[in-house]
């Protein structure tokens, strides 16, 4: 056996120093292990373009708070410009706008108060007539739908004390455009004011509450 060993031993070393170091001299199982480690190498080439793609998010972020800082400078600038159109505040369709109301010309004919109660259900009351101006619209709005100053409730009444006159709108009864002889409380029952009586001509009249007459309500614009 000792000389087997001898004999392996004196033929490698013979090996190698007529071949010089060479894989027939190596035994053969160390050779193969290096392989595997080439395939490992290419693994960890993968993830790294993974970061390289995540870094670029963090850029994006940047732009964003550069475009948010010019809106603020932005819109002081231009919302001075958006608060004039509030003032065209305008009256619901079919509605006349006078001054600072709006003006509805109603085509039925009713007693006062079933008319007021009428308006209050539109949001209104009973047309105030303040003045001479205020009568003459109102008559020309009778005649634009009549065709003629038809006989009309407006929103004047002494029905809680004789000659004590009020709106139904709630303005003060300061004054009204009573024509000479009225109000005259006819019967000592004339506690409701219309206009219209003797059609162009005449202008205020206190008229029987339960008399049947058109009506005009009136609102604020
Ligand atoms: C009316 C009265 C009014 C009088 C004026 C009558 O027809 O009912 O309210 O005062 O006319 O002449
Ligand atoms: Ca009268």
């Amino acid at each position: 056996m000792a000389s087997v060993l001898y004999l392996t031993l004196f033929l490698s070393l013979s090996c190698v120093l007529w071949n010089g170091v060479d894989a027939t001299c190596v035994p053969p199982p160390t050779s193969t292990p290096t392989p595997r480690t080439t395939t490992t190498t290419p693994r960890p080439t993968t993830p790294t373009p993974r970061t390289t793609t995540t870094t670029p998010r963090p850029t994006t972020p940047t732009p964003r708070t550069t475009t948010t800082t010019p809106r603020p400078t932005t819109r002081p600038t231009t919302r001075p410009p958006t608060v004039p159109p509030l003032p065209p505040a305008s009256c619901p369709y079919g509605w006349t706008q006078y001054g600072n109301r709006c003006f509805l010309f109603q085509n039925a004919q009713r007693d006062w108060a079933s008319a007021e109660r009428a308006c209050n259900g539109l949001g209104a009351n009973l047309a105030s007539v303040h003045n001479s101006a205020d009568q003459r619209f109102l008559k020309n709005l009778v005649n634009s739908y009549k065709r003629s100053f038809a006989r009309t409730w407006v929103g004047g009444h002494d029905r809680y004390k004789e000659g004590m006159w009020l709106w139904t709108d709630g303005s003060q009864f300061t004054s009204a455009p009573w024509p000479r002889g009225e109000p005259n409380n006819l019967g000592r029952n004339e506690h409701c004011m219309e206009i219209n009586l003797r059609g162009s001509t005449m202008y205020l009249n206190d008229e029987r509450c339960n008399r049947n007459n058109f009506y005009i309500c009136a609102k604020r614009v």
